[in-house]
């Protein structure tokens, strides 16, 4: 299972979140989520996305 970051939602390579340099992880995510253009997406600025990426919907 893939970890995502607890703030951003971001799916995460490595130790360290890129977007908010966190490293507080979980793998109890639902759904995904690509964007691509975070400023005409409505569904990015929806859940407070600011940067292009992969994300989870739903994160515990
Ligand atoms: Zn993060």
């Amino acid at each position: 299972m893939r970890k995502v970051c607890r703030n951003d939602k971001m799916f995460v390579e490595g130790g360290q979140c890129p977007i908010c340099k966190g490293s507080s992880f979980t793998d109890n995510w639902k759904g995904r989520l690509f964007i691509l253009d975070a400023d005409k997406s409505e569904v990015a600025q929806k859940i407070g996305i600011k940067q292009k990426g992969e994300y989870a919907i739903k994160v515990r």
